[in-house]
């Protein structure tokens, strides 16, 4: 398991300011009124761990992520998030398994495109993809449940249901194991 330690953004959504955002060991609770950037913020982080639909950003096209523009600040050309975590039990991939800590950067510049860094270093997406899939927790993993995707899962069949907490729990792949295995 990796835990995440702090994330930082700057440029994203209405993160306009640079933020620091610590993340203490144990239950971390976001409160504020709406639209102060609760979700925006759980959109961060998907968005680092390598998100590549812009609609599951609630947005358009991918540049919707980056501060906009309000009534009284210009837009900006770029956002990055970075998100550090916590590698002393050495769980992650071998390629980054050398850290004891290690900070993941995302940006992207309007019309660009996005690039990703691990510890400075330029890394793929495919590479950062895998680092949080492997700690199931990765963007699409349904251990982030959007807003308004509750009453869905609420409303789910028993086996769908199952097989949401299965990959909540880290352990949707073995069934597809299990069956690749029984064919050979
Ligand atoms: P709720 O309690 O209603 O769920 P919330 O705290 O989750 O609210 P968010 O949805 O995170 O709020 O934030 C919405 C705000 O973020 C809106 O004011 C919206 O204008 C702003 N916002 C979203 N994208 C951008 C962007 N690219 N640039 C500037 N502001 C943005
Ligand atoms: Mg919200």
């Amino acid at each position: 398991m990796i835990h995440f330690q702090r994330l930082r953004l700057s440029g994203f959504k209405s993160f306009v300011d640079p933020i620091d955002v610590v993340i203490a060991p144990g239950m971390t609770g976001v409160v504020g009124p709406n639209g102060c950037g609760k979700s925006n913020l759980v959109e961060a982080l998907r968005w680092v761990m390598g998100e590549t639909s812009a609609k599951q950003m609630r947005g358009g096209e991918m540049d919707d992520v980056i501060f906009g523009g309000s009534a009284n600040r210009p837009p900006r050309n770029l956002a990055e998030v970075t998100l550090v975590l916590d590698n002393r039990a050495r769980t992650a991939p071998a390629q980054f398994n050398d850290f004891e800590e290690l900070e993941v950067t995302r940006r992207i510049d309007r019309g660009q495109g996005s690039l990703y860094k691990v510890n400075g270093k330029e890394a793929r997406a495919r590479d950062v993809q895998i680092l949080f899939a492997d700690a199931a927790t990765g963007a699409r993993s349904t251990a982030i449940v959007s807003q308004g995707r509750i009453g869905a899962i609420i409303n789910a069949k028993p086996s769908d249901r199952r097989s949401l907490l299965e990959e909540a729990a880290g352990i949707g792949g073995l069934h597809s194991r299990r069956h690749e295995a029984e064919l050979r």
